[in-house]
């Protein structure tokens, strides 16, 4: 395999302390180790890494493409530039036309550069798992939407799977009767202890065998899964399951509930009220926080806070304002600035178009393997008509159903491929547009829209102390505003010269 070497000193070169010559041998002895033969060597004297404007680098960039070059040698990467923006633009370039760069010195992934190309691949592997995430729920919501209840049912219920219909549903066990005793006397006003004791007495125990605790019976009556609602999906649905309790009865338990709790928090699902419900994490416990607002109450009640049960004493009740506050005084720190954006948009375009390319290829290996088992179901039926004998029907509908089965798999994955595709464009859209000035846009945005874009800034959310908001962990974005901070003035010239150089005139 054929490289080249760029080495290159500034007009400050007793300040690096490292000769051409010094940068060529180690270039050398790199390309030995890893096995390539050096083509040439491009030497750079008494330029600055500012500029790009060096004529050996522009000899190198025609050279490379024309004489089968599979990788530059560098000493360092900051001597192709000590710019950000112009590392990443020409790594970039260097990969259009099939060249690796490495650094004999050190490995590329840890530069600036090759950090923030990790991060961008780190986003895409996030974005990917939340439609793959996607993709599964979809199928369990359209059930739940159904009223079939999907996941492990509550206590006083079993799911138990039907030999009519084959579905598995949400069915009242033995326990059903003590939970329904419960609902009663909690309706005449009994304290949840009383409650308790007086279930484990009759015999109550869970499914692992444990005795009821107050606060296990607590979310009991409070969960309207018990007068036939379900709630989950971030919706509401009329069950199919039978109700322990009439609806009657489990809204006078509630009214019991808020006579004794000093608030009584009411829980909307969607609650357009707390943006930040769910985003914002305890730093102690690490559970997240959500939000309420009591009935009838003013303003300055609206809280967020752990949810109820948790023993937790941090974060107890944030006042909405202050939370909020401080959460968009975090936001308009942040001050992107227009020149990284759009390098950055090509990088992540580049990234995508990658990324979609082996997509495509999984979508032909699905078109054949589609045609395959249409050739088969084929195949399959013309044998039976041409010798009834040779399958019994039940042996030939259970290999009929199981190539339907196949088929219908593959089919989803299919139609997979091309939503993902315009969920992407369209996320990736939306987030640049909002980036242009993160706290206006926060503002503006609807609730959902809201809770997305603070997913795309904080993948990783966000922890409260008790006294202010910080990020766990620095994301994509938030990492381009470093760099983007970072960066000098006078890059944002170069970079776009070298961008309309090239042709490429980024959208
Ligand atoms: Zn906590």
């Amino acid at each position: 395999m054929r490289c080249v070497v760029y080495v290159r000193v500034s007009d400050q070169s007793q300040v690096d302390g490292t000769s051409l010559d010094t940068q060529t041998k180690m270039c050398r002895e790199y390309a030995e180790r890893e096995g390539y033969k050096v083509a040439r060597v491009f030497r750079e004297e008494g330029v600055s890494a500012k500029t790009l404007n060096r004529p050996e680098f522009q000899k190198l960039l025609e050279y490379v493409p024309n004489h089968k070059i599979k990788a530059v040698i560098v000493y360092k990467v900051d001597r192709l530039s000590r710019n950000l923006e112009n590392q990443l633009f020409i790594i970039r370039t260097l990969q259009e036309a099939g060249v690796g760069l490495h650094s004999a010195t050190e490995n590329v992934n840890d530069t600036p550069a090759g950090k923030l190309q990790r991060n961008i691949l780190g986003a895409f592997a996030e974005y990917d798992n939340q439609v793959r995430g996607e993709r599964c729920r979809t199928g369990a919501m359209a059930r739940f939407m159904q009223g079939w209840w999907v996941s492990t049912p509550p206590p006083g219920y079993d799911m138990v799977r039907s030999s009519a219909t084959g579905r598995s549903m949400a069915v009242r066990n033995e326990m059903s009767t003590q939970i329904q005793w419960g609902f009663e006397q909690r309706a005449r006003g009994w304290t949840l202890a009383k409650i308790a004791d007086g279930m484990n007495k009759r015999g109550y125990r869970s499914r692992y065998g444990r005795k009821i605790r107050e606060q296990n019976l607590d979310r009991i009556i409070k969960n309207p899964f018990y007068m036939g609602l379900m709630v989950s999906f971030d919706k509401e649905v009329v069950g199919r399951h039978e109700p322990t309790v009439s609806k009657d009865l489990w809204y006078r338990c509630q009214a019991v509930n808020e006579q004794n709790a000093h608030h009584s928090p009411t829980r909307n699902i969607i609650n357009p009220l707390f943006p930040l419900r769910g985003l914002v994490r305890c730093s102690h416990c690490g559970e997240r926080l959500t939000g309420s607002a009591p009935q009838g109450r003013s303003k300055q009640y609206e809280y967020y806070h752990h949810r109820s049960g948790s023993l937790c004493h941090l974060s107890r009740n944030v006042p909405k304002e202050d939370m909020e506050k401080d959460f968009k005084n975090k936001l308009a720190q942040l001050k992107p600035r227009p020149s990284i954006f759009k390098l950055v948009k090509l990088v992540i375009l580049d990234y995508w178009q990658d990324w979609l390319k082996g997509h495509q290829q999984d979508q032909k290996g699905i078109t054949r393997q589609l045609e395959g088992l249409q050739q088969e179901k084929a195949n399959l039926l013309t044998e039976k008509r041409r010798n009834p004998n040779l399958y019994d029907d039940e042996d030939f509908i259970t290999q009929m159903n199981e190539l339907r089965g196949k088929v219908k798999a593959l089919e989803v994955l299919r139609s997979d491929v091309e939503d993902n595709q315009d969920k992407f464009e369209e996320v990736l859209t939306i987030a640049f547009d909002a980036l242009k000035d993160p706290l206006k846009s926060w503002e503006s945005l609807g609730i959902g829209e809201k809770v997305r874009f603070e997913h795309l800034l904080y993948p990783q959310g966000i922890e409260y102390d008790g006294q202010s908001c910080r990020t766990a962990e620095i994301s994509l974005l938030m990492h381009l505003f470093e760099v983007a901070s970072a960066e000098t003035e006078n890059s944002k010239e170069a970079i776009y010269q070298r961008v309309q150089r090239v042709g490429v005139e980024p959208t």
